[in-house]
């Protein structure tokens, strides 16, 4: 059965889709069900609701809305995006040999090398973005994971190019979404067969709540994704669904003031003397752009430069900024920063994180959605507070 709304534009789907009004009361906005169990009329028979951890209407209302955003067909929500993450893997039958891209989500490589890679999984971590991805997903591959845009050098693989060798193998293709969100970039139209996001980001938007997401192009992998969500446990509360629908209802607006921001925010630094380089991939020097703007409808508020001297000059600027906080995470109203070389990325080894590109300078910013000439006047008085730092 299709999902309410599914022939509406995103803008509206973010508000309407996949959901119903509350059949008792007609509440508007789903409820928060904090309920762990539902009373049965009769021995087995219940209202379809039967325990929490197998099914809530506060996390199905959300969970029918990102299944209607990402043009899936079922969604489950988790307690974070690495317990969605987890639930991919748990999927997939013993052994299982998986190709990843080689600069995901720290935390995911983290899972992948120290808990699945040990249980029996082999994982192959390999540039994605590279022109020859037949080479680089051998005929045995189960599943391929990828990032895109990056974490936090924003380079972009061609997804539909990813799903059509991944096809060609059999193997299944998940793509975290976390940076780029359905309002932006749908995988699943481009040939991915399951979307995981941290909805702690952009989805939610608030900076209050940890939680994950699988999406799933098929009742087939919905079936087994949902057998691992309700057999292994991860679940999503009924709170935290609520909080994340509230904030899922702006993604539209949140999403577009984010993209306005960082569009002047790149404007003012790629004129700025003491930045050396700046990756977005919606600029038109940027190497990913052309297979950005293929794929792509936009790009939120996700920026990382360089700036010019050296790590104390950087860790100085950092420092300094008054409305950026300083913080990892992203996605938030709010505008943050942080210095991936001794803060997100503090764990890739040095040499590795210079073949990688991240270099001591870089600086990595979540735009917020305040005024942007604020911004930019703080990033400004950063810079000139930093100046002297430089050793
Ligand atoms: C934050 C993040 C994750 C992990 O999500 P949690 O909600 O922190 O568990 C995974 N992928 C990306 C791209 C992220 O930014």
């Amino acid at each position: 059965m299709p999902l309410e709304h599914d022939d509406k534009a995103i803008a509206t789907r973010v508000i309407h889709g996949g959901q119903r009004h509350e059949p008792v009361t007609g509440a508007v906005m789903q409820p928060v069900f904090q309920t762990s169990t539902y009373a049965q009329s009769w021995p087995a028979k219940h209202t379809g609701y039967e325990y929490s951890r197998t099914q809530n209407p506060t996390r199905e209302a959300l969970e029918r809305c990102m299944a209607s955003l990402e043009r899936g067909v079922k969604a489950c929500a988790f307690g974070s995006g690495l317990a969605a993450t987890a639930a991919v893997m748990q999927i997939l039958p013993p052994g299982a040999k998986v190709v990843c891209g080689d600069d995901v989500y720290g935390g995911t490589y983290r899972q992948f090398t120290k808990v699945f890679a040990q249980r029996g999984y082999t994982f192959s971590f390999v540039d994605l973005t590279s022109e020859d991805v037949a080479s680089l997903i051998p005929e045995d591959t189960d599943m391929v994971w990828l990032e895109s845009p990056t974490n936090p050098l924003l380079k972009v693989a061609d997804i539909a190019k990813v799903a059509q060798r991944a096809r060609e193998v059999g193997a299944l293709l998940a793509v975290d979404n976390t940076f780029a969100t359905p309002y932006f970039q749908q995988p699943i139209t481009l040939g991915a067969d399951l979307v995981v996001h941290s909805i702690t980001k952009y989805i939610n938007g608030h900076s209050d709540v940890v939680g994950g997401m699988v999406v799933c192009a098929t009742e087939e992998l919905g079936e087994r994704v949902a057998f691992i969500q309700n057999a292994v446990g991860g679940v999503n509360g009924p709170w935290d669904a609520f909080l994340t629908l509230r904030g899922l209802k702006t993604l539209a607006v949140r999403m577009e003031r984010h993209q306005a921001n960082a569009r002047k925010i790149v404007q003012w630094l790629s004129e700025h003397p003491e930045v050396e380089r700046i990756h977005y991939p919606m600029l038109e020097s940027d190497p990913y752009h052309a297979v950005a703007s293929k794929q792509m409808s936009g790009f939120g508020g996700m920026i990382s430069f360089v700036l010019s001297g050296d790590l104390a000059r950087a860790e100085k600027f950092v420092a300094s900024t008054r409305l950026f906080t300083l913080a990892e995470s992203l996605g938030g109203v709010e505008s943050l920063l942080e210095l991936p070389a001794t803060m997100t990325h503090a764990s890739v080894p040095a040499d590795q994180r210079a073949d990688l590109g991240i270099v001591d300078g870089l600086v990595r910013l979540s735009v917020g959605i305040e005024d942007a000439d604020d911004l930019i006047a703080d990033l400004q008085q950063a810079i000139d507070a930093s100046r002297n730092a430089q050793g």
